[in-house]
């Protein structure tokens, strides 16, 4: 039996609505740690970010796992890769049958907690993994795939990411047959990762409305793996959410602007992880963010706190208003910011908005509910162009 952890002093009112609300994760990375690392959900971990205990603890009742491979793995590699990530997800599930229950719409996860489960979903970060091959796209979707990120670091042969040289200026040709079958398909479409450009061409060619997964705010920090304002704006205007991410590389001007001023602690972070753990990249991930907090308690790079979090939420909320911004932490595939080691801390953001002064209804929306009316919207889309499909 585990002992709860009574770490969080947070309000009766926080705590309660917190219990009473849907909460939703929408991008974790925990999926490597069951790929490589044999890694149980069952029993309270020390390291890392999420396991059942701690999302217990968080209040968590539905989270997406991504599958996840550098850009650099393509091809059929690539391929039987993901396929095998989809197989440890679904086999950790199986597991756990009285925990956690695989899950699709936002149905399965009013259903899920109605029966006291976490609902787990499955998302696929990086359009690399569907190798040009739009069966691949469907047996994704066969297998339970609810989103898919179009690259991740690297441009792919199809769509151009926010961090890598552009190819297609945007969204290529290919790129739109893959938006128009991920539409049909009802998979939602995640712009997390994407140039801007390509943001604007996805913004064009989806029938659905699309979302970003795990972005935050450039207007905050200028990484261009976060969403301008008018980014934001054209997002929520079609439908769609942003959730926010909580990597202090992402939440935090200063820490982005002492990390490129000091390149060498990035290149050392990455030689570390890579001596330490090889071609482990569950290893790796976890362990960069251990010598990441080494170098802020040197002073080496500045300490960001999770407050930082609330602070993206506020201003997403300013710009496309509090029916459009959520929850995607990146749990165990990032940097987490001081108080937000992991999914137990989850209750935090409730107490923390309640003090800025949102309403209840609100958070509840922030926390959950608009990504799951955002979920309603893409099936509706779906269900509109397979009635279209067949009156055609
Ligand atoms: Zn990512």
């Amino acid at each position: 039996m585990d002992t709860p952890k009574p770490l969080l002093s947070i309000s009766d009112r926080a705590r309660e609505l917190h219990q009473r609300s849907i909460v939703v994760d929408t991008h974790v990375d925990t999926t490597q740690r069951l790929f490589f690392d044999g890694f149980g959900l069952g029993q309270r971990h020390s390291d890392g970010s999420v396991d059942i205990p701690r999302l217990r603890d968080g209040g968590v009742d539905a989270i997406f796992f991504a599958v996840w491979m550098p850009g650099t793995i393509t091809g059929q590699k690539a391929v039987d890769s993901a396929f095998r990530q989809l197989d440890a997800v679904h086999l950790e599930i199986g597991r756990h049958p009285h925990e956690l229950v695989f899950a699709r719409t936002a149905a399965d996860i009013h259903r899920a907690r109605a029966n006291h489960r976490i609902a787990v979903l499955l998302a696929v970060e990086g359009g690399h993994m569907m190798n040009r091959d739009l069966n691949v796209l469907r047996e994704f979707s066969a297998r339970g795939v609810t989103y898919m990120t179009l690259t991740h670091a690297r441009t792919t042969d199809w769509a151009d990411a926010s961090t890598d040289a552009p190819l297609h200026n945007g969204l290529s040709d290919f790129g739109r047959e893959v938006i128009h079958e991920m539409n049909r398909l009802g998979i939602m479409v995640d712009i997390s990762h994407v140039s801007d450009t390509c943001f604007s061409d996805v913004l064009e060619t989806s029938a659905a409305p699309i979302f970003a997964s795990h972005s935050s705010c450039r207007a905050l920090c200028p990484s261009p793996r976060n969403l301008t304002d008018d980014m934001i704006h054209a997002l929520a205007q079609k439908g769609g959410v942003v959730q926010i991410n909580f990597h202090v590389g992402f939440l935090s001007r200063e820490f982005r602007a002492a990390e490129s001023a000091k390149p060498h602690l990035e290149k050392r972070t990455d030689e570390e992880a890579q001596r330490i753990c090889g071609e482990n990249m569950a290893c790796q991930i976890l362990e960069s963010d251990r010598i990441v907090r080494r170098l802020v308690g040197e002073g080496e790079l500045p300490r960001v706190d999770w407050t930082e979090i609330v602070r993206h939420i506020d201003h997403a909320t300013r710009i496309a208003g509090v029916d459009h911004v959520g929850l995607g932490s990146d749990f165990d595939g990032a940097n987490m910011p001081f108080g937000m080691e992991d999914a137990s801390r989850m209750p935090l953001i409730t107490e923390a908005l309640l003090q800025k002064g949102y309403s209840e209804i609100d958070i509840g929306k922030i926390l959950g509910g608009n990504m799951l009316r955002f979920m309603q919207g893409v099936e509706a889309a779906r269900e509109s162009l397979t009635r279209k499909g067949r009156t055609e």
